[in-house]
């Protein structure tokens, strides 16, 4: 080739490094020639399909000859009577991630600064640069958020600030009191865009409704999914809430049909599922427990968890660890691209699935 294809790119995307998901289970079936392999590496839901949600599925099939509903007015409806939300508040996402996307693709340009965390998710620089603006990453506090650094980080160049509430991959969270002094500490014209992807989990007094919150900050915009405790990530389902008129333009630039129609229905029809949420949750909160009174009879330590995965300090072995839960067939997150190499991050499984990783992991320890 005599052309320089990647010159061509624009030049944020050069530079660009593509995010690196949990290893797929079938792939490392592929690489080990075993068939029994687990996965707590993506967080997602180990109940796996609810019937509900397959006979909904099942029933949709005959229609997607036809296009989806681009304004997927049925589940906005029953996320609006949920949640107690205008319609026109909500913008639909292939995954909250598409949300990510749209924000940067509407309101950032070049020479425009995005604010966010050190150890916050890994697709939030990635929508920044792609959009060709530039990620400011203000150094963590106790693994979670520095609130007051990262007010002290906006410039008259700021257009974004990115949080997750709880956080990804070191599941801390900031209360009620922190958000709301760090809002009036933002000027209007800067948006803050709340991830909440984990909100479900969290069980804590002083933990924060996003969407209270909007109702008070106009500049606020809470993202959520479906991919987590409503065990729907294959699908990719996720919604925004923001004003009316961040909204508006939202749907400006989101492609037409962004959700398909399976998707839609299983959405509404997980949502609908109240049961199933509750059974999510206490699966995991005793997973949560098993691992965690497991590391710390094993003197592991771990960083404090509200939310579906826990990350626990392995020193210098975490690599070699690793790479032995994988040959055991248990694959979990090595953190090293979030610059935490001494961490694994553990997405909690059903108990047994919870037995052989913990089963594996103390194999090598004592090896
Ligand atoms: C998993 C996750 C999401 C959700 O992504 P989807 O695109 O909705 O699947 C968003 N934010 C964080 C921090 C996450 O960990």
């Amino acid at each position: 080739m005599s052309c320089d294809y990647r010159a061509l790119a624009a030049a944020g995307i050069q530079t660009l490094k593509p995010y690196e998901p949990g290893k797929p289970i079938d792939e490392l079936k592929r690489e080990l020639g075993v068939s029994d392999v687990i996965k707590l590496a993506s967080n997602e839901s180990p109940l796996g399909l609810s019937p509900r949600v397959q006979d909904a599925i099942h029933r949709a099939l005959p229609d997607i000859a036809r296009y989806p509903d681009g304004n997927g007015f049925r589940l906005k409806q029953a996320l609006a009577e949920r949640h107690g939300l205008d319609m026109n508040q909500l913008t639909l996402g292939c995954g909250s991630n598409e949300l990510f996307e749209l924000l940067a693709k509407a309101f950032l340009g070049p020479g425009d600064e995005a604010v966010m965390s050190q150890y916050a998710f890994a697709v939030y620089p990635l929508v920044v640069q792609a959009a060709g603006a530039k990620p400011v990453v203000v150094p963590s506090r106790d693994w979670g958020h520095d609130l007051d650094a990262m007010a002290d980080a906006l410039t008259e160049r700021t257009r974004l600030v990115f949080i997750a509430n709880p956080n990804n991959p070191t599941g801390t969270w900031l209360s009620k009191g922190e958000l709301k002094a760090f809002m009036t500490a933002v000027p209007e014209n800067v948006l803050v865009v709340l991830d909440e992807a984990y909100a479900e989990y969290v069980d804590q007094e002083n933990y924060p409704n996003g969407f209270k919150l909007q109702r008070r900050y106009p500049n606020l915009i809470v993202t959520r999914t479906f991919s987590k405790a409503y065990g729907l990530a294959g699908l990719r389902v996720g919604y925004g809430v923001a004003n009316a008129e961040i909204t508006d333009i939202l749907n400006r630039v989101r492609q037409p049909f962004n959700l398909n129609s399976l998707a839609l229905v299983a959405a509404e029809t997980a949502l609908a599922d109240t049961a199933r949420l509750q059974e999510s949750l206490a699966v995991n909160a005793a997973g949560y427990e098993q691992l965690t009174s497991a590391f710390k009879r094993l003197e592991l330590e771990t960083i404090p968890s509200v939310t579906n995965f826990v990350s626990v300090h392995l020193g210098a072995r975490a690599g070699a660890i690793h790479q032995a839960l994988l040959r055991a067939g248990v694959i979990v997150r090595p953190l090293a691209s979030y610059d935490m190499p001494e961490y694994l991050r553990i997405s909690i499984g059903l108990e047994a699935e919870n037995q052989r990783f913990l089963t594996a992991l103390e194999a090598e320890l004592v090896s």
